[in-house]
């Protein structure tokens, strides 16, 4: 099912130059990037799978190998991703991946996870503490948009806010306020519970060699 959304009383023109047009209940998801390793490239937003760098001050405009259809294709897999739960997001294995809120508009198919859109701009971007602030700073002067730290990965942090759809959706639909007030609330609760879950993960891991060990002296 396509369901076009077209902000009332703009023309085309004025969506395709606003990089994230107002409109009044726009679709917005989670998604991931990857952000530049190398000095020339460290601003830039990079879709995982495509690898494509994401326009700053411009909308990101889905492109398909078919000449058949425009995209987000019914029954073809193209478009601009984004889903409801952070939870349900692929992580490739870079430190360099990033969180980040998503609104969709122009032409839109809805999935079981999420949605495919033709039209894309990010709202805002979470980044792990691997990322400096230096480079988040240039991610948000080239984007226009907040890029936050957060204290615990990204891919962890998407799965701690799976945990908890409530605040998970204050994120996505908050403003900019709301999105810093909600972050500096639960910041420290998702900290703390990141610790705790790694320190009974390494703890597990530790188990078995420790029992080999034992078995090793007693023999
Ligand atoms: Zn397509």
């Amino acid at each position: 099912m396509s369901l076009p959304l077209v902000p009332p009383r703009r023309d085309p023109a004025a969506l395709e130059a606003l990089p994230a047009p107002d409109l009044p209940h726009p679709v917005v998801g989670w998604r991931t990037w990857r952000v530049g390793r190398r000095a020339q490239r460290r601003a830039e937003l990079v879709a995982p799978l495509a690898g494509v760098t994401w326009p700053s001050r411009h909308p990101m405009i889905a492109s398909c190998g078919s000449a058949r259809h425009t995209p987000p294709g019914d029954r073809c897999r193209c478009g601009l991703y984004a889903v409801s739960d952070p939870g349900s997001l692929e992580w490739g294995i870079s430190d360099h991946e990033v969180l980040g809120v998503v609104a969709l508009w122009g032409q839109i198919v809805e999935g079981g996870r999420g949605w495919r859109a033709s039209h894309a701009y990010p709202r805002f971007v979470l980044t792990g503490p691997s990322i400096a602030g230096e480079q988040r700073a240039a991610l948000s002067r080239r984007y226009g948009v907040p890029v936050h730290r957060s204290e615990v990965p990204p891919r962890d942090l998407a799965a701690l806010l799976s945990d908890e759809p409530a605040v998970a959706d204050r994120l996505r639909h908050g403003k900019d306020g709301e999105v810093e007030t909600v972050l500096a609330e639960r910041m420290p609760v998702w900290t703390q519970r990141w610790h705790d879950r790694r320190a009974r993960a390494e703890a597990a891991a530790r188990r078995p060699r420790a029992i080999l060990a034992g078995r090793w002296r007693r023999s």
